[in-house]
């Protein structure tokens, strides 16, 4: 019942259109908090384990970065670190090209769905991947909300939605927050979702919703979200995009 049903991302509208150039101010402009927390990470240190290039790579491809963009891009940023260039194209490169159906069983992988992100592989020490909003320590998301600027009073608010478990709301109202609207006029379901969203607001694409009053509200226009307990069985793990993970454990398989 978990399953998720929406747009497929995989399928690339934006094939080409976004430059690598370009990632770091969308990261702070269109990314979802997972995402940008993932590029944060990913330019301080050069390098990300491999839970972290499984979602941030497949949410880069789903946004439009090509095969050959993907390649320069994760490139160029680990051999900066400790990765030398051979190492990255005999350890890496075949995962990228594997997760552009240009490998092995030449399946597209589709980028993860918050419900995924959410209900399963949660990070450990030393990982950036997941959702800020379920798999943070609420003292250091705080800090992160404070340091992206987000108001206090949206702070609170974003808190008490996390504390109720209600992960894709408080996402929500980051949105919100950090688009200068008061009402996000979609229900939030995916890392691509939001960034195709705050796309269309940027770029006037979307009539904005503003309610005078909107106290309350993000619990009533999103009743099809249930509040996601961790001791849930992860909701994902039969799902068809795990099947489709099988064989991919070659994607990035360096750690
Ligand atoms: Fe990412 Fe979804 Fe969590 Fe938002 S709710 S941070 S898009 S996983």
């Amino acid at each position: 019942s978990h399953s998720y049903v929406g747009p497929d991302y995989s399928v690339q509208k934006n094939t080409g259109k976004i430059s690598l150039e370009q990632i770091d101010a969308l990261s702070v402009k269109s990314f979802p908090l997972c995402m940008r927390q993932l590029h944060r990470a990913l330019r301080d240190n050069h390098h990300l384990r491999h839970g972290g290039r499984m979602q941030y790579g497949l949410f880069l491809k789903g946004i439009g970065l090509t095969l050959e963009q993907a390649l320069e891009f994760w490139k160029k940023e680990f051999i900066r670190g400790k990765v030398d260039a051979d190492k990255f194209d005999k350890g890496y490169a075949y995962s990228i090209r594997h997760s552009y159906g240009k490998e092995g069983k030449r399946t597209d992988y589709t980028p993860y769905s918050c419900m995924k992100i959410i209900m399963s592989n949660p990070p450990s020490q030393g990982d950036y991947h997941g959702c800020p909003f379920r798999h943070s320590d609420p003292d250091l998301l705080k800090q992160k909300l404070q340091a992206y600027k987000v108001p206090s009073s949206g702070i609170t608010q974003i808190l008490e939605l996390v504390k109720g478990m209600h992960y894709q709301l408080a996402c929500q109202k980051y949105f919100e927050l950090t688009h200068g609207v008061d009402d996000i006029g979609f229900s939030l379901n995916h890392p691509n979702q939001y960034f195709t969203e705050s796309q269309k607001l940027l770029s006037g694409g979307r009539e904005l919703k503003k309610e005078p009053n909107n106290s309350g509200s993000s619990q009533q226009k999103s009743n099809s979200q249930e509040s996601m307990n961790s001791n849930s069985t992860p909701a994902s793990s039969n799902t068809t995009a795990d099947a489709e993970l099988e064989g991919l454990e070659g994607y990035f398989n360096e750690d």
